[in-house]
């Protein structure tokens, strides 16, 4: 049935840049034979799943959006896809994506942009778009998002759809293709709370082949979204954050809808306070600083020697002249643009002036939700400032492409947990509701949003 749906709307979303067909039928009828002889399975077997092309899949292309990987088939699977296969979830295709996960509306893809199923002519969101409008477009019951900055959550927001960002090291990173190792988190996009914590439990936990991965049990996700499905939240303390409450950059029909799920909250029984987070309002430059340091790093592997692209090698250029030529041709703007700030904010005599001072912001970010995390239990916010915008809107200034991250990279820089749920619409247009949560106390994330849905 969908592959059946992606027939029929894909050639309107361009949501996957590859499409399995034939390897998810297979899968789907292995896992139908070993049920049928009695083999046990988790409850999301069968039930297909959509990755972003951003994470490593045995034999299948893995390009990250990218020219530099066209053509590239990974010769080993990332441990979350290793644990999807193993929970017998076939696999339906690789999503769309900005450039190596880099922007917030799918339009720095190099393989063309993704549209949002709600209007055509608008941005399914970024980085991870194509997961997103697959799940909005129901073309996927389940997808696989990575989050550095809001990449999970922000499509989310823009289509409707749930977009959970796990606690940073609660799910492994081995098989991302590395953007900013210190932030990238893999997480589930899905249409109902529940759905995303059954996947959470199949994709989480530690992972020895992951240095930053924490060695605990998954939070119990799926019992705490359960409870929330009661609606009842008595005795759960909410934080509104006092910083964003203003609503200052924001479209007054994205707080409207925000506002809304506060009220709905409070029906549910939570209690709500305004908490003060006075260093949030530099988190965005914080990001946009350790980000670009950390990318600057990792894509000095595509060297046009260990990877895919080679460009102008005619067995006369200098090893550099062809590195030049395959990085010119390779790289698109935005992720250029990144790697020369990331290696200026890294540079000797400018490193503790631009990285180093992130570095302290992102320590008081992390204190500011320590100190809220001692009054209350979660802390909410409106996920993005804006609704899905037209093609082109924003690409003309970077900045204006950044603001859409305002409200996601807190959670980002301290690790801590977000997830965005939908609440409500804005001129016919979804907006989403974000809630933010202690370090591996996923589980709080998970109630408070299920209540809400
Ligand atoms: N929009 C952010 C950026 O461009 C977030 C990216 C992400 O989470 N992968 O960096």
């Amino acid at each position: 049935a969908f592959l059946a749906r992606i027939e029929a709307v894909e050639p309107k979303i361009h949501a996957f840049l590859h499409i399995d067909a034939d390897g998810a039928l297979a899968t789907a009828r292995a896992v139908d034979a070993r049920i049928a002889a009695g083999g046990k399975f988790g409850p999301l077997a069968g039930v297909p799943i959509a990755v972003k092309d951003i994470v490593v899949t045995k034999g299948l292309p893995t390009t990250a959006a990218s020219k530099m990987l066209e053509g590239w088939i990974p010769p080993y699977d990332a441990t979350i896809v290793e644990r999807i296969k193993a929970a017998g979830l076939p696999i339906l295709g690789k999503t769309n994506l900005d450039e190596f996960a880099m922007g917030s509306s799918t339009e720095y893809s190099a393989f063309g942009t993704t549209h949002n199923p709600w209007d055509l002519n608008r941005i399914p969101g970024g980085s991870g778009g194509g997961s997103a409008a697959a799940v909005a477009a129901r073309m996927a019951p389940l997808a696989i998002g990575t989050d550095t900055g809001g990449s999970i959550r922000q499509p989310g927001a823009v289509t409707g759809t749930i977009g959970a960002k796990p606690t940073y090291g609660g799910n492994s990173r081995y098989g991302l293709i590395a953007f900013s190792s210190s932030l990238d988190t893999p997480g589930p996009v899905t249409r109902t709370m529940l759905d995303a914590a059954l996947l959470h439990e199949v994709i989480g936990g530690h992972d020895p082949l992951d240095s930053t991965s924490i060695p605990q049990p998954v939070p119990p996700v799926v019992e705490a979204a359960r409870t929330g499905l009661t609606g009842d939240l008595s005795g759960v303390r909410l934080g509104i954050v006092k910083e964003f409450a203003s609503g200052e950059g924001a479209e007054p029909g994205v707080i409207a809808a925000y506002q809304a799920g506060v009220d709905a909250l409070v029906k549910l029984g939570a209690e709500v306070e305004e908490v003060s987070c006075p260093h949030f309002t530099y988190a965005l430059p914080a990001y946009y600083l350790i980000s670009p340091s950390e990318c600057s790093s990792n894509l000095a592997r595509y060297d046009s020697v260990r990877y895919g692209l080679r460009v102008g090698d005619n067995g006369e250029r200098s090893l550099e002249e062809v590195m030049a030529a395959t990085r010119e041709a390779g790289f698109g703007p935005e992720v250029k643009r990144r790697i020369i700030l990331g290696t200026y904010a890294l540079s000797a005599g400018y490193v503790d002036q631009f990285y180093g001072q992130a570095q302290k912001v992102r320590t008081l970010i992390t204190r500011d939700f320590d100190a809220a995390f001692a009054k209350v239990d979660a802390l909410v916010s409106p996920t993005t400032p804006f609704t899905a915008f037209e093609f082109g809107a924003r690409t003309a200034d970077p900045y204006q492409m950044y603001l859409a991250d305002l409200y996601t990279i807190p959670s980002n820089l301290s690790g801590g947990p977000a997830i965005s749920v939908p609440s409500g619409l804005s001129d016919g247009l979804p907006a989403g509701l974000q809630i933010m949560a202690p370090t591996m106390r996923d589980d709080i994330a998970y109630r408070v949003g299920a209540a809400l849905e």
